[in-house]
């Protein structure tokens, strides 16, 4: 049967191991702040076992009181790593602060010749709520794309609940749980859910540090990097997301935006003007609607989500475009030019988006046979039965299609 020390000592060394892991599979990924809080839970644990471990290194009660301090510390640390993992400032000293409060409890009223039944309970309702804490730091953070931040969540929920469960306990229980006589029971459990608690921590850390970075790089895919508004894909999105909200007041329409001449820009002043001139119009529809409902499907080509009250609203709204951008000048390398663009918008109809897209496309033709630099509104579609589609490809096509027509 191991002795109470050969336990703890085990408990420290596996702590001191996990250390190593995080500091191997964390420290290599750019994130330099963010790990350091997020290691500061572990690396601050192999001192606080050391000294509870071996609490004779240091003077008289000295080295128990530090070991427990530092031990409460970890249970800050935790939420602190909580914090920045959430994209939060850390608040060091909201962290420390009750760790001392609590050092200064123990060492007074709680010391062994005051009362010493009382000398566990502040650390476990310290424990127990920086584990509420840290719970709500990662709820604040789920996601469908983290789901390791809903796993954290549950985790420090389920700590923090029986952290306050076992609360009346500690006036009774043997110690590290209680005031009694420590037993070999007593110490295993409780190193043992402190590791479980730690090894949960680190796995569960490191996964959602991989799925944030994932995030991460699919919000850089769905993004136009010459024009910083959305593309293809993103439109897709758009469009799903859009056929599942229920709309309850006014209408909305798509608008299919093409600059118009521009094969001219590009041959007289330059392929870099030409990009000038596609980021100024990104810029113009950015600003008569919102970021998100603006899209790059094509070189010159734009798509944009257009709502209003009234389609005479939206044809308003399609044309302060028009005008903005006609009233535009584009400069780059000490040259200066004026554009315009020409706009199809068609109203839409939840469940037949394609046919929407196609008959925006063909307004835009239709504005381009009538000299360019004009909003066509197009003639209502017919709604068919909904249906799955890709919205870019079909946004592709009919693009393709009216390109053939103006050819
Ligand atoms: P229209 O008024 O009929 O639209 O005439 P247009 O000259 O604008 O004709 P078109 O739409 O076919 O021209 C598209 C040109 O855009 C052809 C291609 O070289 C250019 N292009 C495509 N992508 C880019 C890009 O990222 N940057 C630049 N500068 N040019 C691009
Ligand atoms: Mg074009
Ligand atoms: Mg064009």
């Amino acid at each position: 049967m191991p002795d109470i020390t050969t336990i703890a000592a085990c408990s420290t060394a596996l702590g001191a191991i996990m250390c190593i892991a995080v500091l191997l599979s964390w420290f290599k990924d750019g994130r330099p702040m963010q790990r350091s809080w997020q290691f500061a839970p572990f690396g601050i644990a192999v001192p606080a076992g050391v000294l509870l471990t071996y609490p004779g290194i240091m003077p008289g009660p000295l080295g128990l009181r530090l070991g427990w301090f530092a031990l409460t510390l970890v249970y800050g640390a935790a939420w602190m790593a909580a914090r920045v993992t959430a994209g939060r400032k850390p608040q060091p000293i909201l962290m420390v602060l009750p760790c001392v409060a609590v050092l200064i409890f123990s060492a007074t009223i709680g010391a062994d010749d005051a009362i010493p039944q009382l000398r566990m309970l502040p650390r476990v309702l310290l424990f127990a709520l920086f584990d509420g804490l840290a719970a709500r730091e990662f709820l604040r953070m789920r996601h469908p794309q983290l789901q390791s931040a809903t796993t954290l969540y549950w985790i420090f929920a389920l700590f923090c609940v029986f952290e306050l469960l076992r609360a009346p306990f500690s006036l009774s229980l043997p110690a590290p749980f209680g005031p009694e006589e420590t037993q070999v029971w007593s110490i295993a459990l409780f190193n043992f859910l402190i590791v479980l608690q730690g090894l949960l921590l680190g796995v569960f850390l490191t996964a959602l540090g991989r799925e944030q970075l994932a995030a991460q790089h699919y919000r850089l895919a769905l993004i136009d990097p010459l024009t910083g508004i959305g593309n293809r894909r993103a439109l897709d999105e758009r469009m799903e997301a859009l056929a599942l909200t229920s709309r309850k007041e006014g209408c909305t329409a798509v608008a299919v935006l093409d600059i118009d001449h521009f094969k001219a820009i590009n041959d007289e002043l330059g392929h870099a003007f030409g990009d000038i001139v596609i980021a100024g119009a990104a810029m113009v529809a950015r600003e008569a609607l919102t970021g998100e409902d603006v899209f790059r499907v094509g070189g010159e080509e734009f798509a944009a989500i257009i709502h209003a009250h009234t389609p005479e609203a939206i044809m308003t709204r399609a044309n302060a475009i028009r005008i903005a951008f006609e009233a535009r000048s584009h400069v780059h390398g000490g040259l200066s030019r004026r554009s315009t663009i020409s706009i199809g918008v068609a109203m839409l109809h939840l469940g037949d988006e394609a046919a929407c897209f196609a008959a925006a496309d063909e307004a835009l033709y239709a504005a381009k046979r009538q000299g360019r630099n004009r909003v066509v509104m197009a003639k209502p579609v017919s709604v068919a039965p909904a249906k799955a589609i890709d919205f870019a490809a079909a946004a592709a096509a009919a693009a393709a299609a009216g390109r053939r027509a103006s050819a």
